[in-house]
């Protein structure tokens, strides 16, 4: 097995509170399921061409035309949107996870690239950058960009390409198991992220640094 060279994070449940604690809120009002109502806004798990949300996410559409778009899924799973659910998931309202970010400075001291590899819109880029800073990552690869989403395989090809190292050389934390399958596929190491203590202790095992 190749050594590590480069570490990859996902953004949403990562370097932030997962975003689906926030939709799990919004179910509870809407009187569904969490699972239900995140298909409904954030689209099927499978990446399609249709779905509003994938279409941002792929630079197609305006972040504006997200909720517009909704109402053939929303029909399809019998919920009645309020109309502000896009706009809610969009205005931050989660925790930056700081103590991982600050273990991304110490992955660059002892000698790891570090990436960013995040399925966002152009619109929210001002306020990413401004809430976990792109300067701690020598590649900082996102959908909009590339006109591609995870699991799609071409973000991931990009992202290898930024940082400039090989696919057997990469670990990559997600905590979405359907964006870890195209990296398993490629050769990449994976963690599967549940919490933030749970990912560093993984991350250690793969990608050891010194003990303070
Ligand atoms: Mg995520």
């Amino acid at each position: 097995m190749a050594a590590i060279r480069a570490v990859v994070f996902d953004f949403g449940g990562v370097l932030i509170s997962p975003i689906v604690e926030k939709v799990a809120v919004m179910a509870e009002a809407h009187d569904t399921t969490m699972h239900e109502l995140l298909h409904v806004l954030l689209g099927p798990r499978e990446s399609g061409p249709d779905h509003p949300w994938h279409r941002c996410e792929r630079g197609e559409i305006n972040v504006a035309e997200i909720q517009p778009g909704l109402g053939p899924w929303a029909a399809a799973a019998g919920i009645s949107l309020r109309g502000d659910e896009i706009e809610l998931l969009m205005d931050g309202g989660y925790r930056v996870l700081d103590e991982v970010i600050a273990h991304i400075d110490v992955l660059r001291a002892a000698g790891y690239r570090t990436g960013l590899l995040t399925n966002t819109f152009a619109e929210f880029r001002p306020k990413m950058d401004a809430d976990i800073g792109f300067h701690h990552f020598d590649a900082v690869v996102e959908s909009f960009a590339v006109q591609a989403r995870k699991p799609e395989l071409a973000i991931y090809e990009a992202t290898r390409e930024m940082l400039d190292v090989d696919h057997d050389e990469i670990v990559y934390l997600d905590d979405f198991d359907q964006n870890l399958e195209p990296a398993l596929a490629l050769g990449w190491q994976v963690i599967h992220v549940t919490g933030p203590e749970q990912s560093l202790a993984a991350l250690q095992e793969i990608a050891p640094v010194p003990r303070p």
